[in-house]
Protein backbone atom coordinates (compact mmCIF):
# COMPACT_ATOMS: atom_id res chain seq x y z
CA UNK A 1 0.00 0.00 0.00
CA UNK A 2 1.45 3.22 -0.79
CA UNK A 3 -1.00 5.46 0.97
CA UNK A 4 -0.08 4.38 4.05
CA UNK A 5 0.86 8.02 6.27
CA UNK A 6 3.72 7.74 8.48
CA UNK A 7 2.45 6.65 12.02
CA UNK A 8 3.25 8.33 15.32
CA UNK A 9 4.56 5.01 16.87
CA UNK A 10 6.14 3.61 13.64
CA UNK A 11 8.55 1.21 14.54
CA UNK A 12 10.65 0.75 17.84
CA UNK A 13 12.23 3.53 17.41
CA UNK A 14 10.07 5.95 17.40
CA UNK A 15 8.61 4.59 20.79
CA UNK A 16 12.48 4.84 22.60
CA UNK A 17 12.56 6.57 25.44
CA UNK A 18 8.95 8.28 24.87
CA UNK A 19 5.73 8.43 27.04
CA UNK A 20 3.47 7.01 25.58
CA UNK A 21 0.00 8.61 26.29
CA UNK A 22 -3.84 6.87 26.34
CA UNK A 23 -5.98 6.58 23.16
CA UNK A 24 -9.55 7.28 23.94
CA UNK A 25 -12.55 8.24 21.18
CA UNK A 26 -9.63 8.60 18.83
CA UNK A 27 -6.95 10.39 20.04
CA UNK A 28 -4.08 10.59 22.18
CA UNK A 29 -4.46 11.47 25.70
CA UNK A 30 -2.44 12.18 28.63
CA UNK A 31 -3.51 10.23 31.72
CA UNK A 32 -5.42 12.37 33.93
CA UNK A 33 -3.42 12.09 36.96
CA UNK A 34 -0.57 12.35 34.75
CA UNK A 35 1.76 9.00 36.04
CA UNK A 36 3.91 6.61 33.82
CA UNK A 37 5.93 4.12 34.59
CA UNK A 38 9.06 1.74 32.79
CA UNK A 39 8.22 -0.86 30.12
CA UNK A 40 12.10 -3.00 29.76
CA UNK A 41 13.61 -4.64 27.42
CA UNK A 42 14.20 -8.09 27.99
CA UNK A 43 17.60 -8.58 26.10
CA UNK A 44 18.74 -6.02 28.36
CA UNK A 45 16.94 -5.65 31.00
CA UNK A 46 16.61 -1.86 30.51
CA UNK A 47 14.35 1.03 30.19
CA UNK A 48 12.61 1.37 26.72
CA UNK A 49 9.46 3.85 26.84
CA UNK A 50 7.32 5.04 29.71
CA UNK A 51 3.48 4.12 30.06
CA UNK A 52 0.88 5.84 31.15
CA UNK A 53 -1.12 4.53 34.10
CA UNK A 54 -4.73 5.01 33.22
CA UNK A 55 -7.07 5.84 36.50
CA UNK A 56 -10.43 5.76 37.15
CA UNK A 57 -11.35 8.73 35.39
CA UNK A 58 -9.57 7.98 32.36
CA UNK A 59 -11.48 4.43 32.38
CA UNK A 60 -14.56 6.47 32.94
CA UNK A 61 -13.68 8.42 29.87
CA UNK A 62 -12.95 5.36 27.73
CA UNK A 63 -16.45 3.63 28.97
CA UNK A 64 -18.57 7.10 28.08
CA UNK A 65 -16.45 7.10 24.69
CA UNK A 66 -17.53 3.54 23.70
CA UNK A 67 -20.57 3.95 25.01
CA UNK A 68 -21.61 7.07 22.93
CA UNK A 69 -19.71 5.53 19.64
CA UNK A 70 -22.31 2.07 20.17
CA UNK A 71 -24.78 3.98 19.47
CA UNK A 72 -23.85 6.34 16.58
CA UNK A 73 -25.43 6.00 13.36
CA UNK A 74 -21.37 6.60 12.58
CA UNK A 75 -20.95 2.64 13.63
CA UNK A 76 -24.76 1.53 14.83
CA UNK A 77 -25.75 2.73 11.72
CA UNK A 78 -23.37 1.12 9.22
CA UNK A 79 -24.44 -2.27 7.43
CA UNK A 80 -22.94 -5.13 7.84
CA UNK A 81 -20.72 -5.06 4.77
CA UNK A 82 -20.01 -1.71 5.97
CA UNK A 83 -18.83 -2.97 8.73
CA UNK A 84 -16.69 -5.76 6.99
CA UNK A 85 -15.39 -2.95 4.75
CA UNK A 86 -14.01 -1.42 7.66
CA UNK A 87 -12.67 -4.59 8.78
CA UNK A 88 -10.60 -5.27 5.42
CA UNK A 89 -8.97 -1.91 5.60
CA UNK A 90 -7.84 -2.29 8.70
CA UNK A 91 -6.19 -5.90 8.00
CA UNK A 92 -4.98 -4.46 4.92
CA UNK A 93 -3.27 -1.48 7.17
CA UNK A 94 -1.76 -4.51 9.51
CA UNK A 95 -0.34 -6.22 6.37
CA UNK A 96 1.30 -2.84 5.50
CA UNK A 97 2.54 -2.50 8.83
CA UNK A 98 3.35 -5.86 9.71
CA UNK A 99 7.44 -5.37 10.11
CA UNK A 100 7.02 -2.56 12.16
CA UNK A 101 4.42 -4.37 14.69
CA UNK A 102 6.06 -7.08 14.66
CA UNK A 103 9.44 -5.43 15.75
CA UNK A 104 7.68 -3.56 18.91
CA UNK A 105 6.58 -6.95 19.92
CA UNK A 106 9.81 -8.49 19.82
CA UNK A 107 11.05 -5.62 21.86
CA UNK A 108 8.40 -5.62 24.17
CA UNK A 109 8.39 -9.30 25.22
CA UNK A 110 11.81 -10.44 23.63
CA UNK A 111 9.80 -13.63 21.50
CA UNK A 112 11.52 -14.11 17.84
CA UNK A 113 11.25 -11.71 15.49
CA UNK A 114 10.75 -14.68 12.96
CA UNK A 115 7.80 -15.46 15.26
CA UNK A 116 6.55 -12.24 15.56
CA UNK A 117 6.25 -12.01 12.21
CA UNK A 118 4.61 -15.39 11.67
CA UNK A 119 2.10 -13.63 14.28
CA UNK A 120 1.44 -10.66 12.46
CA UNK A 121 1.05 -12.27 9.28
CA UNK A 122 -1.58 -14.59 11.34
CA UNK A 123 -3.01 -11.38 12.54
CA UNK A 124 -3.69 -9.46 9.26
CA UNK A 125 -5.36 -12.99 8.18
CA UNK A 126 -7.78 -12.99 11.19
CA UNK A 127 -9.15 -9.06 10.57
CA UNK A 128 -9.64 -10.56 6.91
CA UNK A 129 -11.38 -13.44 8.23
CA UNK A 130 -13.68 -11.39 10.93
CA UNK A 131 -14.23 -9.17 7.57
CA UNK A 132 -15.24 -11.88 5.88
CA UNK A 133 -17.94 -12.78 8.39
CA UNK A 134 -19.67 -9.43 9.81
CA UNK A 135 -21.95 -9.97 5.91
CA UNK A 136 -22.66 -13.56 7.34
CA UNK A 137 -24.25 -12.74 11.02
CA UNK A 138 -27.57 -14.16 10.44
CA UNK A 139 -30.76 -14.72 12.93
CA UNK A 140 -33.36 -17.66 11.72
CA UNK A 141 -36.85 -17.84 11.36
CA UNK A 142 -38.24 -20.54 13.56
CA UNK A 143 -41.15 -22.27 12.83
CA UNK A 144 -44.21 -21.98 15.55
CA UNK A 145 -47.17 -24.11 16.23
CA UNK A 146 -49.63 -21.11 15.30
CA UNK A 147 -51.17 -19.74 11.92
CA UNK A 148 -49.57 -16.14 11.02
CA UNK A 149 -47.26 -16.14 12.99
CA UNK A 150 -43.56 -14.89 12.15
CA UNK A 151 -40.81 -15.93 15.15
CA UNK A 152 -37.10 -14.40 14.30
CA UNK A 153 -34.43 -14.00 16.37
CA UNK A 154 -31.51 -11.47 15.72
CA UNK A 155 -28.18 -11.04 16.09
CA UNK A 156 -27.20 -7.92 18.05
CA UNK A 157 -23.72 -6.65 19.26
CA UNK A 158 -23.57 -7.09 23.14
CA UNK A 159 -22.45 -3.64 23.71
CA UNK A 160 -19.35 -2.18 25.19
CA UNK A 161 -16.30 -5.25 25.79
CA UNK A 162 -13.50 -4.50 27.90
CA UNK A 163 -10.31 -6.74 27.17
CA UNK A 164 -7.86 -7.34 29.02
CA UNK A 165 -4.47 -9.14 27.63
CA UNK A 166 -1.35 -11.10 29.07
CA UNK A 167 2.36 -10.36 27.85
CA UNK A 168 3.26 -13.66 26.02
CA UNK A 169 1.34 -12.52 22.62
CA UNK A 170 0.11 -9.37 22.72
CA UNK A 171 -1.87 -8.17 19.61
CA UNK A 172 -2.99 -11.92 18.95
CA UNK A 173 -4.39 -12.60 22.02
CA UNK A 174 -6.30 -8.89 22.25
CA UNK A 175 -7.34 -9.77 18.66
CA UNK A 176 -8.65 -13.05 19.20
CA UNK A 177 -11.43 -10.86 21.25
CA UNK A 178 -11.19 -7.32 19.70
CA UNK A 179 -11.66 -9.00 15.92
CA UNK A 180 -14.96 -10.89 16.38
CA UNK A 181 -15.93 -7.96 18.95
CA UNK A 182 -15.82 -5.34 16.63
CA UNK A 183 -17.39 -8.00 13.11
CA UNK A 184 -20.07 -8.21 15.56
CA UNK A 185 -20.35 -4.84 15.92
CA UNK A 186 -19.36 -4.06 19.52
CA UNK A 187 -17.24 -1.43 20.48
CA UNK A 188 -13.75 -2.26 22.44
CA UNK A 189 -11.94 -0.91 25.24
CA UNK A 190 -8.26 -2.71 25.54
CA UNK A 191 -6.06 -2.77 28.59
CA UNK A 192 -3.14 -4.76 27.27
CA UNK A 193 -0.64 -6.01 30.09
CA UNK A 194 1.74 -3.00 31.43
CA UNK A 195 5.23 -5.42 30.49
CA UNK A 196 3.64 -4.79 26.63
CA UNK A 197 1.53 -1.91 26.10
CA UNK A 198 3.60 -0.63 22.77
CA UNK A 199 1.75 -2.50 20.38
CA UNK A 200 -1.79 -2.06 21.16
CA UNK A 201 -0.88 1.81 20.89
CA UNK A 202 0.94 1.09 17.27
CA UNK A 203 -2.69 -1.16 16.56
CA UNK A 204 -4.63 2.04 17.55
CA UNK A 205 -3.25 4.08 15.30
CA UNK A 206 -3.75 1.62 12.33
CA UNK A 207 -7.38 1.40 13.51
CA UNK A 208 -7.99 5.50 13.29
CA UNK A 209 -6.47 5.49 9.86
CA UNK A 210 -8.81 2.32 9.40
CA UNK A 211 -11.59 4.87 8.86
CA UNK A 212 -13.56 3.15 12.40
CA UNK A 213 -15.56 5.90 13.90
CA UNK A 214 -13.86 7.15 17.11
CA UNK A 215 -14.34 5.49 20.16
CA UNK A 216 -15.15 2.56 18.61
CA UNK A 217 -11.70 0.87 19.58
CA UNK A 218 -10.05 2.40 22.37
CA UNK A 219 -6.54 1.57 24.62
CA UNK A 220 -6.43 2.49 28.43
CA UNK A 221 -2.72 1.71 29.75
CA UNK A 222 -1.84 0.84 33.45
CA UNK A 223 -1.29 -1.93 36.04
CA UNK A 224 -3.85 -4.95 36.18
CA UNK A 225 -4.69 -4.14 40.06
CA UNK A 226 -5.31 -0.46 39.42
CA UNK A 227 -6.76 0.14 34.99
CA UNK A 228 -7.57 -3.80 34.89
CA UNK A 229 -9.90 -3.58 38.23
CA UNK A 230 -11.10 -0.16 37.31
CA UNK A 231 -12.23 -1.25 33.71
CA UNK A 232 -13.87 -4.55 35.12
CA UNK A 233 -15.70 -2.91 37.83
CA UNK A 234 -17.02 -0.67 35.37
CA UNK A 235 -21.04 -0.99 35.19
CA UNK A 236 -20.52 0.09 31.73
CA UNK A 237 -18.70 -2.45 30.18
CA UNK A 238 -20.83 -5.35 29.23
CA UNK A 239 -18.83 -7.74 28.60
CA UNK A 240 -15.21 -8.87 29.65
CA UNK A 241 -12.45 -10.86 27.66
CA UNK A 242 -10.08 -11.87 29.77
CA UNK A 243 -6.60 -13.32 28.98
CA UNK A 244 -4.31 -14.26 31.40
CA UNK A 245 -3.29 -16.56 34.80
CA UNK A 246 -6.46 -18.60 36.55
CA UNK A 247 -5.67 -16.50 39.47
CA UNK A 248 -6.24 -13.40 38.04
CA UNK A 249 -9.14 -14.99 35.94
CA UNK A 250 -10.63 -15.46 39.46
CA UNK A 251 -10.95 -12.17 40.05
CA UNK A 252 -12.18 -10.51 36.85
CA UNK A 253 -14.92 -12.97 37.01
CA UNK A 254 -16.00 -11.91 40.83
CA UNK A 255 -15.15 -8.13 39.60
CA UNK A 256 -17.90 -8.99 36.30
CA UNK A 257 -20.44 -9.96 38.60
CA UNK A 258 -20.48 -7.23 40.39
CA UNK A 259 -22.71 -6.10 37.51
CA UNK A 260 -23.15 -9.31 35.85
CA UNK A 261 -21.61 -9.29 32.83
CA UNK A 262 -20.55 -11.97 31.04
CA UNK A 263 -17.21 -13.04 30.60
CA UNK A 264 -14.72 -14.87 28.70
CA UNK A 265 -11.91 -16.46 30.09
CA UNK A 266 -8.80 -18.02 28.38
CA UNK A 267 -6.71 -19.00 31.16
CA UNK A 268 -3.80 -20.84 31.82
CA UNK A 269 -2.70 -24.72 31.01
CA UNK A 270 -0.30 -27.73 31.99
CA UNK A 271 -0.86 -29.30 28.83
CA UNK A 272 -0.31 -33.29 28.50
CA UNK A 273 2.19 -33.95 25.28
CA UNK A 274 2.03 -37.65 24.92
CA UNK A 275 4.22 -40.07 22.77
CA UNK A 276 3.32 -43.60 22.47
CA UNK A 277 5.57 -46.42 21.32
CA UNK A 278 4.13 -47.17 17.88
CA UNK A 279 4.68 -43.06 17.25
CA UNK A 280 7.26 -41.75 14.33
CA UNK A 281 10.03 -41.23 17.31
CA UNK A 282 12.31 -38.29 15.61
CA UNK A 283 9.38 -36.43 14.65
CA UNK A 284 7.56 -36.58 18.25
CA UNK A 285 10.67 -35.66 19.90
CA UNK A 286 10.19 -32.28 17.11
CA UNK A 287 6.98 -31.68 17.90
CA UNK A 288 7.88 -31.91 21.73
CA UNK A 289 10.74 -29.96 21.95
CA UNK A 290 8.73 -27.28 19.26
CA UNK A 291 5.96 -27.58 22.03
CA UNK A 292 7.57 -26.74 24.89
CA UNK A 293 10.28 -24.30 23.49
CA UNK A 294 8.79 -22.11 20.88
CA UNK A 295 8.31 -18.69 22.54
CA UNK A 296 10.32 -20.31 25.33
CA UNK A 297 7.39 -21.72 26.98
CA UNK A 298 5.49 -18.87 27.31
CA UNK A 299 2.62 -19.75 25.72
CA UNK A 300 -0.35 -20.87 26.87
CA UNK A 301 -0.76 -24.21 25.79
CA UNK A 302 3.04 -25.39 25.94
CA UNK A 303 3.09 -28.94 26.05
CA UNK A 304 5.18 -28.98 29.49
CA UNK A 305 3.97 -32.20 30.58
CA UNK A 306 5.57 -35.07 28.27
CA UNK A 307 3.85 -38.45 29.13
CA UNK A 308 6.34 -41.30 27.02
CA UNK A 309 5.28 -44.84 26.67
CA UNK A 310 7.41 -46.94 28.98
CA UNK A 311 9.04 -49.11 26.01
CA UNK A 312 10.17 -46.13 24.61
CA UNK A 313 10.74 -43.99 27.69
CA UNK A 314 14.77 -43.56 27.69
CA UNK A 315 14.92 -43.49 23.52
CA UNK A 316 12.48 -40.42 23.71
CA UNK A 317 14.29 -38.34 26.57
CA UNK A 318 17.57 -38.73 24.95
CA UNK A 319 16.18 -37.40 21.72
CA UNK A 320 14.10 -34.50 23.79
CA UNK A 321 17.29 -33.69 25.91
CA UNK A 322 20.16 -33.83 22.75
CA UNK A 323 17.71 -31.40 20.78
CA UNK A 324 17.29 -29.02 23.82
CA UNK A 325 20.95 -29.18 24.16
CA UNK A 326 21.53 -27.82 20.43
CA UNK A 327 18.72 -24.97 20.40
CA UNK A 328 21.06 -21.46 19.48
CA UNK A 329 20.21 -18.63 22.49
CA UNK A 330 20.36 -15.46 21.16
CA UNK A 331 19.30 -12.27 20.38
CA UNK A 332 15.24 -12.66 19.29
CA UNK A 333 16.19 -9.97 16.56
CA UNK A 334 18.45 -12.52 14.72
CA UNK A 335 17.27 -15.12 12.09
CA UNK A 336 18.65 -18.05 13.40
CA UNK A 337 18.16 -17.61 17.35
CA UNK A 338 15.55 -20.22 17.78
CA UNK A 339 15.43 -19.36 22.09
CA UNK A 340 15.13 -15.92 23.52
CA UNK A 341 14.65 -14.43 26.73
CA UNK A 342 11.78 -14.75 28.87
CA UNK A 343 9.99 -11.36 28.61
CA UNK A 344 10.58 -10.56 32.87
CA UNK A 345 12.58 -10.64 35.08
CA UNK A 346 9.82 -12.27 37.55
CA UNK A 347 9.56 -15.05 35.25
CA UNK A 348 13.15 -15.79 35.67
CA UNK A 349 12.64 -16.13 39.08
CA UNK A 350 9.73 -18.18 38.83
CA UNK A 351 11.47 -20.72 36.32
CA UNK A 352 14.86 -20.75 38.35
CA UNK A 353 12.59 -21.51 41.67
CA UNK A 354 10.66 -24.24 39.69
CA UNK A 355 13.83 -25.81 38.56
CA UNK A 356 14.94 -25.97 41.90
CA UNK A 357 11.34 -27.58 42.98
CA UNK A 358 12.04 -30.24 40.62
CA UNK A 359 15.34 -31.36 41.65
CA UNK A 360 14.50 -31.06 45.58
CA UNK A 361 10.82 -33.44 44.46
CA UNK A 362 13.38 -36.30 43.08
CA UNK A 363 13.48 -35.56 39.21
CA UNK A 364 16.18 -35.86 37.32
CA UNK A 365 17.40 -32.56 35.54
CA UNK A 366 19.23 -34.31 32.13
CA UNK A 367 19.29 -30.97 30.24
CA UNK A 368 19.42 -27.59 30.77
CA UNK A 369 18.40 -25.72 34.73
CA UNK A 370 20.60 -22.75 34.23
CA UNK A 371 21.15 -19.38 32.95
CA UNK A 372 23.12 -18.52 30.10
CA UNK A 373 26.37 -16.28 30.83
CA UNK A 374 24.92 -13.40 28.62
CA UNK A 375 22.70 -10.15 29.83
CA UNK A 376 19.06 -10.16 29.45
CA UNK A 377 16.45 -12.31 31.18
CA UNK A 378 17.82 -15.76 29.44
CA UNK A 379 17.27 -19.19 30.86
CA UNK A 380 18.06 -22.40 29.30
CA UNK A 381 15.99 -24.88 27.66
CA UNK A 382 15.69 -27.42 30.71
CA UNK A 383 14.18 -31.18 30.71
CA UNK A 384 13.37 -33.07 33.49
CA UNK A 385 13.31 -37.16 33.46
CA UNK A 386 11.45 -39.42 35.87
CA UNK A 387 9.10 -37.04 36.85
CA UNK A 388 5.76 -38.22 38.44
CA UNK A 389 2.30 -36.02 37.85
CA UNK A 390 2.37 -34.93 41.36
CA UNK A 391 5.42 -33.27 41.53
CA UNK A 392 4.91 -29.31 41.71
CA UNK A 393 6.65 -28.84 38.05
CA UNK A 394 3.64 -31.29 36.80
CA UNK A 395 0.97 -29.65 38.42
CA UNK A 396 1.90 -25.50 38.30
CA UNK A 397 1.76 -23.85 35.54
CA UNK A 398 5.60 -22.36 35.21
CA UNK A 399 4.93 -20.59 32.02
CA UNK A 400 8.46 -20.87 30.83
CA UNK A 401 10.89 -23.33 28.92
CA UNK A 402 10.63 -26.59 31.33
CA UNK A 403 9.57 -30.02 30.69
CA UNK A 404 8.62 -33.00 32.76
CA UNK A 405 8.93 -36.07 31.26
CA UNK A 406 6.49 -38.38 32.93
CA UNK A 407 6.28 -42.50 32.42
CA UNK A 408 3.01 -44.27 31.50
CA UNK A 409 2.47 -48.03 30.95
CA UNK A 410 -1.36 -47.97 29.15
CA UNK A 411 -4.30 -45.88 27.53
CA UNK A 412 -5.90 -46.09 30.58
CA UNK A 413 -3.07 -45.04 32.71
CA UNK A 414 -2.01 -41.88 30.63
CA UNK A 415 -5.85 -40.84 30.21
CA UNK A 416 -6.15 -41.08 34.11
CA UNK A 417 -2.68 -39.34 34.18
CA UNK A 418 -3.46 -36.97 31.64
CA UNK A 419 -6.67 -35.90 33.26
CA UNK A 420 -5.24 -35.21 36.66
CA UNK A 421 -5.02 -31.73 36.83
CA UNK A 422 -6.90 -28.90 37.06
CA UNK A 423 -6.04 -27.14 33.73
CA UNK A 424 -8.29 -27.99 30.16
CA UNK A 425 -6.80 -25.93 27.29
CA UNK A 426 -4.92 -28.05 25.10
CA UNK A 427 -3.70 -31.65 24.60
CA UNK A 428 -0.96 -33.88 21.87
CA UNK A 429 -0.50 -37.21 20.92
CA UNK A 430 1.89 -38.83 18.67
CA UNK A 431 0.85 -42.61 17.15
CA UNK A 432 0.39 -44.51 13.99
CA UNK A 433 -3.03 -45.87 15.43
CA UNK A 434 -6.27 -43.72 14.16
CA UNK A 435 -8.41 -45.80 16.87
CA UNK A 436 -5.59 -44.79 19.62
CA UNK A 437 -5.82 -41.21 18.74
CA UNK A 438 -9.24 -41.09 18.85
CA UNK A 439 -9.86 -42.56 21.92
CA UNK A 440 -7.12 -39.78 23.51
CA UNK A 441 -9.03 -37.13 21.94
CA UNK A 442 -12.32 -38.19 23.19
CA UNK A 443 -11.34 -38.89 26.73
CA UNK A 444 -9.03 -36.57 27.55
CA UNK A 445 -10.51 -32.98 29.14
CA UNK A 446 -8.89 -30.38 26.75
CA UNK A 447 -10.37 -27.58 24.53
CA UNK A 448 -8.08 -28.22 21.70
CA UNK A 449 -6.75 -31.59 20.43
CA UNK A 450 -3.96 -32.07 18.54
CA UNK A 451 -3.04 -35.48 16.88
CA UNK A 452 0.72 -35.90 15.33
CA UNK A 453 1.32 -32.04 15.63
CA UNK A 454 1.10 -29.79 18.02
CA UNK A 455 0.30 -25.88 18.96
CA UNK A 456 -1.04 -25.39 15.14
CA UNK A 457 -3.59 -22.55 14.92
CA UNK A 458 -6.39 -22.22 12.65
CA UNK A 459 -8.87 -18.30 12.87
CA UNK A 460 -11.66 -21.14 12.10
CA UNK A 461 -11.19 -23.51 14.65
CA UNK A 462 -12.84 -22.75 17.84
CA UNK A 463 -10.47 -23.01 20.74
CA UNK A 464 -10.88 -22.08 24.37
CA UNK A 465 -10.19 -24.37 27.45
CA UNK A 466 -12.06 -26.43 30.43
CA UNK A 467 -11.86 -26.80 34.03
CA UNK A 468 -9.50 -24.34 35.59
CA UNK A 469 -8.24 -23.01 31.81
CA UNK A 470 -11.41 -20.86 31.53
CA UNK A 471 -14.70 -20.81 29.20
CA UNK A 472 -15.74 -19.12 26.07
CA UNK A 473 -14.20 -19.65 23.18
CA UNK A 474 -12.33 -17.53 20.55
CA UNK A 475 -11.90 -18.32 16.56
CA UNK A 476 -14.77 -19.07 14.05
CA UNK A 477 -18.38 -18.44 14.03
CA UNK A 478 -18.50 -19.33 17.87
CA UNK A 479 -16.32 -16.19 18.83
CA UNK A 480 -18.84 -14.09 17.16
CA UNK A 481 -21.86 -16.06 18.93
CA UNK A 482 -19.44 -15.21 22.05
CA UNK A 483 -19.96 -11.45 21.25
CA UNK A 484 -23.51 -10.78 20.54
CA UNK A 485 -26.98 -10.88 22.03
CA UNK A 486 -29.64 -13.37 20.65
CA UNK A 487 -33.05 -11.85 20.64
CA UNK A 488 -36.61 -13.27 19.91
CA UNK A 489 -39.22 -11.06 17.60
CA UNK A 490 -42.48 -12.54 17.52
CA UNK A 491 -44.93 -11.07 14.95
CA UNK A 492 -48.59 -11.91 14.92
CA UNK A 493 -49.68 -10.89 11.22
CA UNK A 494 -53.52 -12.39 11.75
CA UNK A 495 -55.07 -9.14 12.98
CA UNK A 496 -56.76 -11.53 15.37
CA UNK A 497 -57.63 -10.00 18.97
CA UNK A 498 -55.68 -11.26 21.71
CA UNK A 499 -57.79 -13.10 24.87
CA UNK A 500 -55.88 -10.63 27.19
CA UNK A 501 -55.96 -13.09 30.22
CA UNK A 502 -54.05 -15.90 28.73
CA UNK A 503 -50.80 -16.15 27.30
CA UNK A 504 -50.23 -17.07 23.94
CA UNK A 505 -48.09 -20.31 24.61
CA UNK A 506 -46.05 -20.36 21.00
P1 LIG B 1 -1.89 -12.24 34.40
O1 LIG B 1 -0.90 -11.89 35.42
O2 LIG B 1 -3.10 -12.99 34.80
O3 LIG B 1 -2.31 -10.85 33.71
C1 LIG B 1 -3.16 -10.79 32.60
C2 LIG B 1 -3.73 -9.40 32.48
O4 LIG B 1 -4.56 -9.14 33.62
C3 LIG B 1 -2.69 -8.30 32.45
O5 LIG B 1 -3.10 -7.27 31.58
C4 LIG B 1 -2.71 -7.83 33.89
O6 LIG B 1 -2.22 -6.53 34.02
C5 LIG B 1 -4.18 -7.91 34.19
N1 LIG B 1 -4.52 -7.91 35.61
C6 LIG B 1 -3.72 -8.22 36.67
N2 LIG B 1 -4.42 -8.07 37.82
C7 LIG B 1 -5.66 -7.65 37.50
C8 LIG B 1 -6.82 -7.34 38.25
N3 LIG B 1 -6.84 -7.41 39.59
N4 LIG B 1 -7.93 -6.95 37.60
C9 LIG B 1 -7.94 -6.89 36.24
N5 LIG B 1 -6.85 -7.16 35.47
C10 LIG B 1 -5.73 -7.55 36.10
O7 LIG B 1 -1.25 -13.06 33.22
P2 LIG B 1 0.13 -12.80 32.48
O8 LIG B 1 1.23 -13.12 33.43
O9 LIG B 1 0.11 -11.45 31.85
O10 LIG B 1 0.06 -13.87 31.30
C11 LIG B 1 0.41 -15.20 31.47
C12 LIG B 1 -0.84 -16.05 31.66
O11 LIG B 1 -1.72 -15.87 30.56
C13 LIG B 1 -0.51 -17.54 31.69
O12 LIG B 1 -1.23 -18.14 32.73
C14 LIG B 1 -1.00 -18.04 30.34
O13 LIG B 1 -1.35 -19.40 30.32
C15 LIG B 1 -2.18 -17.15 30.12
N6 LIG B 1 -2.54 -17.11 28.70
C16 LIG B 1 -3.67 -17.78 28.30
C17 LIG B 1 -4.01 -17.82 26.94
C18 LIG B 1 -5.24 -18.57 26.48
O14 LIG B 1 -5.67 -18.37 25.35
N7 LIG B 1 -5.81 -19.46 27.28
C19 LIG B 1 -3.22 -17.15 26.00
C20 LIG B 1 -2.09 -16.47 26.45
C21 LIG B 1 -1.76 -16.46 27.80
P3 LIG B 1 -0.65 -6.33 34.40
O15 LIG B 1 0.13 -6.86 33.26
O16 LIG B 1 -0.53 -4.90 34.58
O17 LIG B 1 -0.42 -7.12 35.67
Amino acid sequence: MDDVPTLAWHDDASIEGRRMPLYICGSWREPAGGDYFDSFDPTTAEAWYQVAEAGGGDVDAAVNAARQALVDPAWRGLTQTARGDLLFRLAELIGANAERLARIETRDNGKLLRETRAQIGYLRDYYRYFAGICDKIQGDTIPVNKANMLNLTMIEPIGVVGIIGPWNSPLNTMSVSAAPALAAGNTVIAKPSEHTSASALAFAELVGQAGLPDGVFNVVTGHGHTTGDALTRHPGVDKIAFTGGTSIGRKVAANAATHLAPCNLELGGKSPHVVFADADLDRAANGVVAGIFAAGGQTCVAGSRCFIQSSVYEEVVDRIAEKSRTIRIGHPLENDTQLGPLALAAQVEKVSTYVAYGSEEGADLVAGGGRPDRPGWYVEPTVFANVTNDMRIARDEIFGPVVGAIRFQDEDELIALANDTNYGLAAGIWTSDIDRALRFATSVDAGTVWVNTYRTAAMMSPMGGFKESGYGKHNGFEAIRDFSRLKNVVIDYSGASQDPFVIRVK
